[in-house]
């Protein structure tokens, strides 16, 4: 099974609490703190799902969005926004950028896993790798 999630966030606290949540539901956490790694990491290690902060240095989570969805081997990969940025427009922009869903920060524990989960591909459990 691929229980590989690569997160891009430059903020280590939010990076710790996702990855700290994650884990503990089984999932193996790839970390990146800008969009040009993320980019590089995720076609190299082909995870589950991308989590996308929207506030990150010099590439921002729109770019990395619209960069990510021109490589079609990761058409299969959501990309999950995980932002504050709560101004009118904001959902629309990220989701026409080419992410798949968002959820807001601050990010609740209780249910932040399910949230995730949610977006993942039907039969993620059984994918092979
Ligand atoms: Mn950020």
């Amino acid at each position: 099974m691929n229980n590989r999630l690569l997160i891009i966030e430059d903020n280590e606290q939010n990076l710790y609490l996702m990855r700290f949540l994650l884990e503990k539901s089984g999932f193996a956490i790839i970390g990146a703190d800008n969009g040009k790694t993320g980019i590089a990491t995720a076609l190299q290690c082909r995870p589950l799902a991308i989590l996308l902060d929207i506030q990150l240095p010099e590439m921002d989570g729109y770019a990395v969005a619209a960069e990510l969805k021109r490589h079609s081997e990761l058409d299969a990969v959501p990309i999950i926004a995980v932002t504050s940025y709560a101004m009118v427009g904001d959902r629309e922009n990220i989701l026409a950028a080419g992410a798949t869903g968002y959820i807001e920060k601050p990010i609740n524990p209780d249910t932040f896993v399910a949230e995730i989960i949610a977006y993942l591909p039907e039969g993620w459990k059984d994918d092979g790798d």
